[in-house]
């Protein structure tokens, strides 16, 4: 196979605010893998809160080349083991690597990826539309502007019940929310039948990150479902996400791409939580690759290249939360440039 980078700046519509910060930019490397005269994509974003430079990315990528160079793609499980010894600090750069590869063997098939494992595109998630935390006023302006059926509502103000209060006012829509680790087991508990009452469909990862014990007093208390997002980052979390959450939500760059995705969708099947998806504000790219996971999936959150003003790629479509899966090969993207 041949390696190619393609470095991407790419630009928020709006700035997006969540519990730890802001955030208008966002670097993204998109790599790309050809072999035979077809070429797959994989994406890996620069991300700050997970200490992951552009720099570093281009390292990681450059120390593989050789190895990557000098192999055949066949299975892109095999691929994934024999980068997995190089890279086991490095998911993000597995990631992209390991999604590029299964778009390569997906179009050296001439078949879509969720074909090729046997999966059937008719009964697929909503995928939710994400609101940052800004001032009442402008998270509804933002839901005004973008009607949709389900909404992801990022929180952890100080005034949290108040903001679903007024948002409800303005749509029927399902609301689902995320506190991206800023809440106590105890509010957690005390807002949940609030939250119910206003059609709030599930709590994502209410507590920090490593706070198990307070994790299982919510899941037996909580009159909502919780999801394990930053608790559930790479395979053996799901392990421990058993009776903590209900559910796990998966998220590409971190676990290592769709190979062990996969296994984790599986395991967490097997232990009887429900399985989400979710991206990162990343490209088209990603969020394709995100997309072959769908027949797998209870939930989703693939928003991240709608909220963008500049995505490099054309892949998978979305309108209104449905989420269009095509015949093309691959996980269906091209890069707009190229
Ligand atoms: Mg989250």
């Amino acid at each position: 196979m041949q390696l190619q980078l393609h470095p991407f700046q790419l630009q928020l519509r709006d700035a997006f605010r969540i519990a730890h910060g802001s955030r208008t930019e966002q670097p993204s490397m998109v790599v790309s893998l050809s072999q035979n005269g077809h070429t797959g994509y994989g994406e890996a974003t620069a991300t700050t809160y997970y200490g992951r430079t552009m720099e570093n990315l281009t390292e990681k990528l450059e120390s593989v080349r050789a190895l990557i160079e000098t192999t055949e793609l066949k299975q892109p499980e095999d691929f994934w083991d024999l980068l997995y010894p190089h890279l086991e600090d490095d998911p993000f750069v597995l990631c992209a690597l390991d999604e590029a590869a299964h778009d390569l063997r997906g179009r050296l098939q001439g078949k879509p990826v969720y074909r090729l494992w046997g999966l059937n595109p008719e009964k697929i998630p909503l995928t939710n539309y994400t609101i940052g935390i800004a001032s009442i006023d402008e998270m509804v302006a933002k839901m005004n502007r973008l009607p949709w059926p389900i909404y992801k509502i990022k929180l952890g103000t100080d005034h949290d019940l108040e903001i679903i209060e007024n948002l409800r006012q303005h749509t029927d829509a399902i609301f689902r929310v995320d506190a991206n680790t800023a809440w106590t087991p105890e509010q957690t508990v005390e807002l949940s039948p609030k939250l119910k009452a206003l059609n709030v469909e599930f709590i994502e990862q209410p507590l920090l990150a490593e706070d198990w014990e307070g994790m299982r007093y919510v899941y037996q208390h909580s009159a909502l479902p919780v999801v394990a997002d930053e608790s559930c980052q790479r395979e053996p979390d799901v392990a421990r996400c058993h009776q903590h959450f209900h559910a796990i939500n998966i998220k590409l760059m971190k676990c290592g791409g769709l190979t062990p995705a996969r296994r984790m969708i599986a395991e967490a099947r097997k232990l009887g939580m429900e399985v989400m998806v979710g991206c990162m504000t990343e490209s088209s790219v990603g969020i394709s690759a995100i997309a072959q996971l769908l027949p797998l999936l209870d939930y989703v959150d693939m928003d991240g290249a709608l909220l963008l003003s500049n995505d490099p790629a054309n892949g998978v479509k979305i309108e209104a939360g449905k989420v269009f899966l095509t015949e093309d090969a691959g996980t269906g993207v091209s890069l707009k440039n190229g």
